[in-house]
């Protein structure tokens, strides 16, 4: 299959904001794709190589496209570095200055989305000395066989900035339809990739198999499971009002979550956001290293701790681990523990179905005879029935350093990537003193004035409604920003403009700077929320016409690099703080 078919797909998607019009598109292009490259069909629309585990990093500066398109298209780089900074997008330049080029060239040998994506593997898997110079050789081929609107998207692939605003819930939704004939088929497909988080691999059973295949997806060792995730409520009384009977309440702390396979000497840790994060944490994986069970998945939180005073530290101190060099001395430097809470597979059993009372008798029994010394410990973990048991619990928490306590129900199952009654997280603020901070993602900027020309004077931020999937904006922020974090933020920023308001963004009449991709979160603190003619976080629920925002937003410094834009704090997290505010 030529790619020249799905970069006009990609030219039409580019041009809508309708998610119906997205999935229409996806849908013929899915229809049109031979079955056995359907699962690299999906992973390009993703702007991907692989499942969302396996990082998609090209590792290729501007630098080295600016010069492929030179040698492309014999324009010097100055003059192509120009047109960058006139337009802002590599992409768009290559559509640009390669303009005429298929009209000249004339032997145009048609590109396959099979070449395509083994050549961009090579240039993902070429390392070492002289890398830099087959890269590049890669690339301008890949360029000299393209038309302008395949050059365009090649480059946009390469850099990682397609952009086209397809939620998962969307490409889910196409794939559906495409090999079931029904969109409510979803459902199926959304738990199967919540196990296996490859949508390109549940595209290709499909399309050869039949939904029964899809059925029998299982979690698999090695495979990073889709996190459970936790409802927010304000006070002890609501989350006992939840769970019938006794809960379990646990320390909250404010680290990592890492979920760990292990396969007897074998150990990968992934993050939240499924990154694989195994090379961060040595002395973690030495301690794993351990225990003596045949295999495990289990999940837990890394925080770092005062090496002094053994209390947990904020999560700033962790980050400090994100490095890729010197990462022994900064193991020494920052050192962590990690706080397990959960087991997802033991023994070569998928224990997801167990309840969680046995899944954590469970790891203390895996615990209680391994010699893991104090990097390795269960969460704090009691029984609780009552609220003055819970408020007493909190304060323990909090005077241990930890952000507040998560209420489980005993009998739940672990339902990955689902966010569900069976965990709830209490924060905080039901205490009345600290109001609780909400994660926000920024959607849009206007630009700086005065100090802050040339950067990004005011965030528009958006909570996540998870029902519809969509952004809905809460607030304007513009406050809490040192200069060298607005200068970050700014640089991240910049990764993820795009021409127009994103189509799952809902902005009302707002006008703004620029535009972005949902994907970078803040940690924001507000001492009320309101209601407002402007926002459309829960717009028209409480009064026609009228959203919910925040007042006086300020950012904390904390950058959630943790969570991507769906991990936001969602409409009805806001909707429930709000009500809370009345009582
Ligand atoms: P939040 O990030 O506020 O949505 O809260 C959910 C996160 O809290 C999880 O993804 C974990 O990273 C973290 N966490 C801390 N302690 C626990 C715990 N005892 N059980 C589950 N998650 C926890």
């Amino acid at each position: 299959m030529n790619f020249l078919e799905l970069a006009e797909t990609f030219a039409m998607m580019e041009k809508t904001t309708s998610r119906l019009e997205l999935t229409d598109h996806l849908v013929s292009i899915l229809k049109k794709t031979p079955t056995d490259i359907i699962d690299k069909l999906v992973y390009l629309i993703q702007g991907k190589l692989g499942p969302d585990y396996e990082s998609s990093d090209l590792g290729i500066a501007d630098k080295l496209i600016i010069k492929s398109l030179s040698l492309v298209s014999g324009h010097s780089p100055a003059y192509i570095q120009n047109k960058y900074s006139d337009i802002g997008d590599l992409g768009e330049v290559a559509y640009n200055i390669l303009t005429n080029k298929i009209q000249t060239t004339l032997i145009h040998q048609l590109l396959t989305i099979e070449y395509l994506f083994e050549t961009l593997l090579k240039i993902a898997n070429t390392s070492g000395t002289g890398s830099l110079d087959v890269k590049l050789r890669f690339i301008v081929s890949l360029l000299n066989n393209s038309s302008n609107l395949e050059a365009k998207f090649i480059v946009k692939l390469i850099l990682g900035n397609l952009r086209l605003g397809i939620a998962n819930f969307t490409l889910l939704d196409a794939i559906s339809l495409t090999f079931t004939g029904e969109k409510k088929n979803r459902r199926i497909l959304e738990r199967a990739y919540n196990v296996s988080s490859d949508l390109g691999k549940i595209a290709l059973i499909l399309s050869k198999g039949s939904i029964e295949d899809i059925q029998s997806i299982s979690i698999s060792l090695f495979i990073p499971i889709r996190p459970m995730l936790a409802e927010r409520v304000s006070n002890p009384s609501e989350a006992l009002e939840k769970i019938n009977g006794d809960a379990l309440a646990e320390f909250k702390i404010d680290g990592e979550r890492i979920q760990i396979h292990k396969k007897g000497k074998k150990i990968e840790l992934f993050t939240r956001s499924l990154e694989n994060v195994t090379s961060n944490f040595p002395d973690i994986l030495s301690a794993l290293d351990e225990i003596e069970t045949k295999d495990l998945i289990a999940e837990g939180e890394v925080v770092a701790i005062d090496p002094a005073t053994k209390k947990y530290l904020p999560f700033q101190a962790l980050m400090r681990r994100r490095r890729k060099y010197n990462i022994q001395q900064i193991t020494l430097d920052y050192p962590v523990i990690l706080n397990l809470f959960d087991l997802l597979y033991y023994n070569g059993l998928d224990k997801t179905h167990v309840p969680l009372s046995e899944r954590r008798r469970l790891l203390e029994e895996i615990f209680s005879t391994q010699k893991t010394g104090d990097k390795i410990i269960l969460i704090d973990q009691i029984k609780v029935s009552r609220i003055d048991e819970i408020e007493n619990y909190t304060e323990k928490a909090l005077k241990n350093g930890c952000e507040g306590i998560m209420v489980k129900n005993p009998n739940s199952q672990y339902r990955a990537g689902a966010r569900e009654w069976a965990w709830m997280k209490l924060k905080k603020e039901y205490s009345g003193e600290v109001t609780d901070s909400v994660d926000l993602v920024i959607v849009g900027a206007l630009h700086g004035k005065g100090r802050r020309v040339g950067k990004y004077g005011a965030l528009l931020l958006a909570t996540y409604d998870a029902e519809r999937d969509v952004f809905c904006t809460i607030c304007k922020v513009g406050t809490g920003f040192t200069d060298n974090v607005l200068i970050d933020i700014t640089d991240k920023l910049n990764m993820h403009v795009i021409k127009h308001k994103h189509s799952r963004v809902e902005s009302g009449n707002t006008k703004m700077d620029t535009w972005f991709e949902p994907k970078i979160v803040l940690e924001i603190l507000s001492p009320e929320i309101t209601l407002s003619p402007v926002y459309t976080t829960a717009i028209n629920r409480i009064k026609s016409g009228y959203g919910l925002a925040l007042r006086f937003p300020k950012f904390t410094g904390k950058i959630r690099e943790d969570k991507s834009a769906e991990d936001a704090t969602t409409v009805k997290d806001i909707f429930e703080i709000y009500r809370s505010q009345l009582k």
